[in-house]
């Protein structure tokens, strides 16, 4: 049940839109991306001649199945401009986020993307109460991941007053937002949790000295459970926001107040759910891969990315009067990301900076585990014979050597632990290099 009575919608034009007109909407907007890809990047030419197709044989949202789809390691493949579709001076933003080895992908911006992707986060605020009159303490980290900024415009478009406190300092954050008197809170839900429950330990009853209202929690997958807990540390209504890097940034889609699944901001990116495994494109209510083409983006559109999230869509009418489809929580991935503290971590990309250290065998284990409602990575790794009979110092400088390069890679910090030659278990075929102790 909510705690708030009070129901706003941010635009209702566009997102109580009648269904048949958001579809002629959307394969208006998807003729437009279309022309503008084959246009301007050669990677989606080739690709569409490859299979015969001209921009005229995209007419209608029913011929989205035609076309090409799009992974992270095109964007990788293409580092650092190669999917860009705007000329240079049109670029004003780049984020970026953890690609699946060593180099980030990044994504470009034109003021007009900008200004979509603020409209999509005004939606999600304005979903869980958020007005002018609002204080929001954005607690997501600014910089390159989107999380920070991405909610700071989407806050200050509804003409909040945003405190841009970024991650960290557990102590600060909890006193600003009792002295300011925030009203919402944006964070990842681990770090909403341990918030809580400092808060709690403190002492403090939420009723007598705090304003806050209500949480956009996002950016790693989340439970019913943990929903209800940091409700109740708060005593708030806690919402749920997805979005990804290739995509927008968080925003994608948006929770409401009837906490029921996502409403995804249809008239900027098309989503379907395809079967992981033959590529066909399934109906509402299946389970399967997310994929998501966006049709307003200028900078960097991407015709049917793969997000790899497992999840269903939902058609039915929401009760909050918006008519986008609804996204269940995510509930697992096709591929071997994790999500540590909010930070997308592939173990290729710890591979490869294992592969580079001297003295290390290729062979590893991850231990992912939350201690205080925080995400900790342990890396085993094997070291060779010769460093093996290395000094103490030797091998504590080994340690250091590799914290600091994963640390530059995949940045976080990991609890390195060199072991024996030979001690982590061989498997046939592939490999089980990922332990996940992670109770969601
Ligand atoms: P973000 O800033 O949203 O973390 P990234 O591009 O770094 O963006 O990571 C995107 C991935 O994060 C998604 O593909 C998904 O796996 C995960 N993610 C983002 N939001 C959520 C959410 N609300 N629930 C579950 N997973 C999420
Ligand atoms: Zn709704």
């Amino acid at each position: 049940m909510a705690r708030q009575t009070e129901r706003r919608i941010w635009n209702k034009a566009a997102e109580c839109m009648d269904r048949e007109q958001l579809r002629e909407l959307q394969s208006e907007r998807l003729r437009a991306v279309v022309q503008r890809e084959y246009e301007n990047v050669p990677m989606y030419r080739e690709r569409m001649q490859a299979k015969g197709l001209t921009p005229f044989d995209i007419r209608t949202v029913d011929d989205l199945r035609y076309l090409p789809f799009t992974e992270k390691t095109d964007l990788r493949d293409q580092y650092p401009y190669g999917l860009f579709a705007a000329p240079r001076q049109e670029i004003v933003r780049i984020q970026g986020s953890s690609g699946t080895t060593g180099k980030p992908i990044v994504a470009g911006y034109t003021a007009r993307d900008i200004e979509n992707w603020s409209e999509m986060v005004a939606r999600a605020v304005t979903a869980a109460g958020g007005t002018n009159e609002s204080i929001i303490q954005v607690t997501y980290g600014y910089g390159l991941f989107t999380g920070g900024l991405g909610l700071h415009q989407g806050a200050s478009k509804v003409g909040a007053q945003v405190i841009p406190m970024s991650s960290g300092n557990t102590a600060r954050q909890l006193m600003m937002m009792e002295d300011l008197g925030t009203n919402i809170l944006c964070c990842t839900p681990s770090y909403a949790l341990f918030l809580g429950e400092t808060l709690r330990e403190n002492g403090v009853n939420p009723k007598e000295r705090l304003q806050m209202k209500a949480g956009i929690f996002g950016a790693e997958p989340w439970t019913e459970e943990m929903r209800q807990r940091i409700e109740e540390l708060f005593e708030i209504d806690a919402l749920d926001i997805y979005g990804l890097t290739e995509i927008a940034g968080p925003g994608v889609a948006f929770e409401c107040l009837e906490k029921h699944g996502m409403h995804v901001n249809e008239d900027h990116v098309i989503p379907e759910i395809i079967d992981p495994v033959t590529e066909e494109p399934l109906p509402y209510g299946s389970k399967g891969e997310l994929v998501f083409t966006t049709i307003t983006k200028e900078g960097m559109p991407m015709l049917r990315y793969r997000t790899h999230d497992i999840c269903q869509l939902d058609a039915t009418p929401c009760a909050c009067g918006r008519t986008f489809v609804r996204m269940a929580r995510i509930t697992g991935r096709t591929d071997d990301m994790l999500i540590i503290r909010g930070v997308n971590v592939f173990p290729s990309q710890i591979e490869s900076v294992l592969v580079n250290v001297k003295g290390v065998a290729p062979h590893y284990m991850l231990v992912v585990d939350r201690v205080n409602a925080t995400d900790q990575l342990e890396v085993q790794v094997e070291v060779t014979e010769e460093a093996f009979s290395d000094t103490v110092s030797g091998m504590e400088r080994l340690t250091r050597e590799i914290q600091e390069k994963l640390k530059s890679v995949i940045g976080l910090s990991a609890r390195i632990k060199l072991v024996a030659p030979k001690t982590i278990p061989r498997s046939e075929g592939k490999a089980k290099r990922i332990v996940d102790n992670r109770k969601l």
